[in-house]
């Protein structure tokens, strides 16, 4: 290992330099950096006296615990890999991820037995696992940015989920990109409230030994208790998706203090009406832009840009580079849309057995996002879509989340899922999946005479059908695909 690859051991260098700072606050237990050290190292040495070894693929099916952070730690003081589980998933879809990953042991707990009991492989409940004798272990005093931290896998939104292979150079390069954005208050105490397995949770946990900042971790999103730690425990940054988000703003009801600086928006769209909502309510909200592949954010808004770029996702991070390409060697203009791509050190060496897609998607160190968006003439990025989702009606392109967010700001509608159906005069038209709120009585009709007055005659829905439920993945992102196949199913027939 070259000295330009090497840096010391995450932790170990962190429980050197600031061993009494608070790493983590769980419920009432504060935990030091040395402390996260010392317990971590006593996983590691459990897991070994388990037969787990360097480069071991662990599997991780856990809910967001300060238990959970021991053993993640305990895996990297160990040079083993973290494969990271939703628990949201069900028994077959993670029976195929551990598979799929060859992992050799799958750590969990008791909660999640209704999953794991029908699994085949060797288990672990955390109790146990804090139960095992120790075997010594030597923990090495540099890592390799090159060497794979964790995997991870994508939500699984445009098709089935790929397993990411994550360095701790991703990480290293996502939370340095990251401070070199936001910058590091020696004040500054991140709420992670998002799930530990998916990247905008993990993320906040390397950002905690990198900067040596406190993370205050919640087992769950619970608007109330959040409002709490920002105004009574003085939490100054929070990630959240979208609707926490809502939740948040509507359980609001005195401006947040001056200690808190940063509400980092991220996973997928927010729509203008929600971003208006913050600038009128003064929460001084990022919104960012970043996948699995990516170890988190990539493209960052900050709050004083929120209103002269609205809905932009912002300036990517200093070490990376962003273009819209619009043909296979053509870069878009200013205001044409195309494909997103990135590059950049946080970026994915490629995906877990999968060769050939790796190769599609990673060209010249470029990831292919699948995303489609454009650039302003200041060169702040506007996501528009995925591009598989992408309708093309009478050579016009129109992006589903743009009707969907429409839809979404009448009162009466709870959720809308936008998709594309063949239509013999336009090639593609858009219709509309709708969720009412409970209660209500919005009509089609209602809803249609809505959007004209808000969206070009072309994007109005042709159709709109109402439903109970859209559905989403484990990440809870609408899969417009199923929704395709349900329409195909029901609406075309008879
Ligand atoms: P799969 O790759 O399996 O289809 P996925 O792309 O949903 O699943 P993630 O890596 O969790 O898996 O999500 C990243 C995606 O989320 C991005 O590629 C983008 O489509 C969407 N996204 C993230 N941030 C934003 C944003 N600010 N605006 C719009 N879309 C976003
Ligand atoms: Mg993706």
């Amino acid at each position: 290992m070259t000295a330009m690859e090497t840096i010391p051991n995450l932790l170990a260098q962190r429980a050197y330099l600031t061993p009494n700072r608070v790493a983590f606050i769980f419920e009432d237990q504060e935990v030091t950096f040395l402390e996260l050290y010392e317990q971590a190292q006593i996983v590691a040495e459990q897991l070994t006296t388990l037969g787990v070894k360097k480069e071991d693929h662990v599997g991780v099916l856990l809910r967001n615990h300060i238990d959970m952070v021991f053993i993640l730690f305990g895996i990297q003081l160990l040079g083993s890999i973290a494969v990271f589980l939703n628990n949201r998933l069900t028994t077959s879809e993670i029976e195929w991820q551990i598979k799929d990953s060859n992992t050799i042991l799958l750590v969990t707990e008791e909660k999640y037995e209704p999953i794991f009991s029908g699994l085949t492989g060797p288990i672990m409940l955390k109790h146990e696992l804090f139960k095992q004798k120790r075997t010594a272990i030597i923990v090495p005093e540099e890592i390799s940015l090159n060497s794979i931290c964790s995997i991870m896998y994508t939500s699984g939104t445009t098709g089935t989920p790929k397993g990411v292979l994550q360095t701790y150079g991703n990480h290293w390069w996502s939370a340095t990109g990251a401070a070199l954005n936001l910058g590091i208050y020696d004040t500054d105490r991140w709420i992670c409230a998002v799930p530990l397995f998916h990247i905008s949770g993990f993320s906040i946990l390397m950002r905690s030994i990198i900067y040596g900042m406190t993370v205050i971790l919640h087992e769950g999103f619970d608007e109330e208790k959040v409002l709490k730690e920002i105004i009574h425990n003085r939490a100054s940054i929070i990630s959240v998706v979208s609707t926490m988000l809502i939740r948040l703003l509507d359980k609001m009801n005195a401006p947040l203090p001056s200690t808190f600086r940063c509400a980092l928006a991220g996973g997928g769209p927010l729509s203008k009406h929600l971003l208006e909502e913050c600038v009128k309510k003064n929460v001084p909200v990022y919104q960012t832009y970043g996948m699995t592949e990516t170890a988190s954010q990539v493209v960052t808004l900050s709050p004083e840009d929120s209103l002269a770029k609205l809905g932009s996702a912002g300036k990517p991070l200093f070490p990376v580079q962003l273009k819209i390409k619009n043909g296979q060697d053509t870069e878009a203009k200013p205001l044409e849309s195309g494909e997103i791509f990135i590059k950049g050190p946080n970026v994915t060496i490629g995906y877990l057995n999968r060769p050939s897609v790796t190769n599609e998607k990673i060209q010249s160190g470029w990831l292919s996002t699948g995303d489609i968006g454009y650039l302003d003439k200041d060169g702040f990025l506007f996501v528009q879509d995925r591009r598989s989702d992408l309708i093309i009606s009478g050579g016009e392109n129109i992006y589903p989340a743009e009707i969907e967010g429409i839809l979404q700001s009448h009162e009466q509608v709870l959720e809308a899922g936008v998709i594309g159906i063949e239509d013999l005069e336009w090639g593609q038209v858009p219709v509309a999946i709708v969720v009412k709120k409970a209660g209500t009585s919005l009509t089609r009709e209602q809803l249609i005479d809505f959007s004209l007055g808000k969206l070009a005659k072309y994007k109005v829905p042709k159709k709109i059908v109402f439903i109970d439920e859209l559905p989403r993945n484990a990440a809870k992102k609408l899969v417009r695909h199923k929704l395709k196949s349900w329409w195909k199913e029901t609406q075309t027939l008879g």
